[in-house]
């Protein structure tokens, strides 16, 4: 949809309200909405000032004007408001040069996208990304915290715990790490996640399935793969309509990497794939039916995870995630079969559906800037012929430790994220695809978080030392 035709669809369906979306650094969606009467072409091709100091991370209180570019192909009717909306998903542009703002996480993704070009690599990067979540109600709310401080003994988590049994009979629920995929009443949130599937559909999304996930309470729902700044607004819609949904039922979802200790995190597969001319680059006759462009994409993403781990893995609680025996990756290591390494292979039928699968991503990600820091890694790789290594076929949480020594892994805090961003950046800077200042203002706000967690004395400390 153009901006014509975006007018046209405002008259011809009578829409009350358009409601302009951005996203702010640290990945929350945000909106402001205007009545149509104030909607023509002229609108939409001069944008929409509001003031950019009141965003974490952007502007100062003396240059905080700032102009929202709405983009027509991105919009949506919205779902659940009562006045028909339709909304526009926005790119932030400087209100006297008219170019991209370098802090606009939409403008780094669209950045990235015209940087793949330019390399003559490819011309068009897909996305598949798979992020879980987890559905709490009050009860079930409670529950998990109870968890969370039952286990932290470090219990070896099975469905009969202590803990459970103390809890009295929990009826038809999974328990932890036994609800993967039996039927209902053990799943128990069918409708809601087909209503949420469904929700995704009207609005235009290309969805295809929904499935309880492996923890207890964990859910994931499938989108069809698309380029950069399309699955990255398709993200946005995702969480959008899965708390909105959720919150109706008048429950509550969460993407955070690690509710509950002792059960497996919340991940966000990335799936990637790269096109020239119709054609895919990644299907050949290497490992797994990879082609060397394939490779070096992988052992791009390999050699700069832990710099790509301050945009994967962007919370605190994400470390919690990235650890042995819960189906997230801990090792720098990449094989078609097992899961426990930060690329896999997903077995395609065809080449056009040859793809990478990096694991190590969660949804407290910010989608735009996430795919475009992996997306840098890649052609990084390409282009300085990055060779992976050897593949490591086996389960890798079961190396003996001489075996374990000279692999390297992923961060293991949000703080050594931000101390490796600062070393390995420049991958990120090229074709001013993302810029220092606007990293530096990224790792601000970062080390705000860091320092707010540190600072604060935990229940696991009160527990461990408290009558010390
Ligand atoms: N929840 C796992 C993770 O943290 C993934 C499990 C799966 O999708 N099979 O990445
Ligand atoms: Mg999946
Ligand atoms: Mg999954
Ligand atoms: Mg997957």
């Amino acid at each position: 949809m153009n901006n014509k035709e975006l007018i046209q669809k405002i008259a011809d369906e009578d829409i009350e309200y358009v409601d302009i979306r951005f996203t702010d650094p640290r990945g929350k969606l945000q909106h402001v909405t205007v009545i149509k009467d104030e909607v023509d072409e002229d609108f939409l091709d001069e944008g929409f000032m509001f003031d950019g100091s009141s965003i974490a991370g952007w502007k100062s209180i003396d240059q905080s004007d700032m102009k929202l570019m709405p983009d027509a192909s991105s919009a949506y009717i919205d779902p659940f408001y009562a006045e028909k909306t339709i909304c526009v998903h926005c790119t932030v542009h400087e209100p006297d040069t008219g170019e991209r703002y370098d802090r606009d996480p939409r403008a780094t993704a669209r950045n990235a996208e015209e940087y793949l070009k330019s390399t003559g690599i490819g011309d068009t990067a897909f996305f598949g990304p798979e992020a879980e979540f987890f559905l709490f109600d009050n009860v079930k709310y409670s529950t998990a915290m109870n968890k969370v401080s039952y286990e932290v003994d470090a219990v070896d988590a099975s469905w009969n715990t202590d803990a459970e049994f103390e809890m009295g009979n929990m009826g038809h629920r999974p328990g932890i790490k036994g609800g993967y995929f039996p039927v209902n009443p053990v799943d128990d949130a069918q409708d809601l996640r087909a209503e949420m599937l469904s929700t995704m559909k009207r609005i235009g999304m290309k969805v295809d399935k929904h499935h309880h996930e492996v923890a207890s309470c964990q859910h994931e729902l499938g989108m069809i793969f698309s380029t950069l700044v399309d699955q990255a607004d398709n993200l946005q819609k995702y969480k959008y309509v899965i708390h909105n949904v959720a919150h109706a039922y008048g429950k509550s979802a969460t993407f955070m990497p690690k509710p509950i200790s002792g059960d497996n995190g919340t991940g966000m597969h990335v799936n990637m794939s790269i096109w020239k001319d119709g054609k895919p680059i990644f299907a050949g006759d290497k490992y797994a039916d990879l082609s060397d462009e394939a490779l070096f994409f992988i052992g791009g993403i390999l050699k700069h995870a832990k710099a790509l781990n301050a945009f994967t893995n962007p919370s605190t609680n994400s470390y919690k995630r990235l650890i042995p025996g819960f189906e997230a990756p801990v090792l720098r290591a990449y094989s078609a079969r097992n899961r426990s390494g930060c690329v896999r292979i997903p077995w395609a039928e065809s080449p056009k559906a040859k793809r990478v699968e990096a694991r190590f991503p969660d949804p407290s990600a910010n989608p735009y800037l996430c795919f475009a820091a992996l997306l840098m890694a890649g052609i990084d790789g390409i282009k300085n012929k990055i060779h992976p290594g050897e593949a490591m076929d086996k389960d890798l949480y079961d190396l003996p430790p001489e075996e374990l020594a000279d692999i390297p892994t992923v961060c293991a805090s949000l703080r050594e994220a931000m101390e490796e961003l600062e070393k390995d950046m420049d991958f990120l800077l090229a074709g001013d695809v993302f810029t220092k200042s606007q990293i530096e203002g990224y790792m601000d706000l970062k080390w705000e978080e860091i320092y707010a967690y540190e600072h604060c004395p935990h229940p696991m400390e009160f527990k461990m030392y408290y009558s010390c």
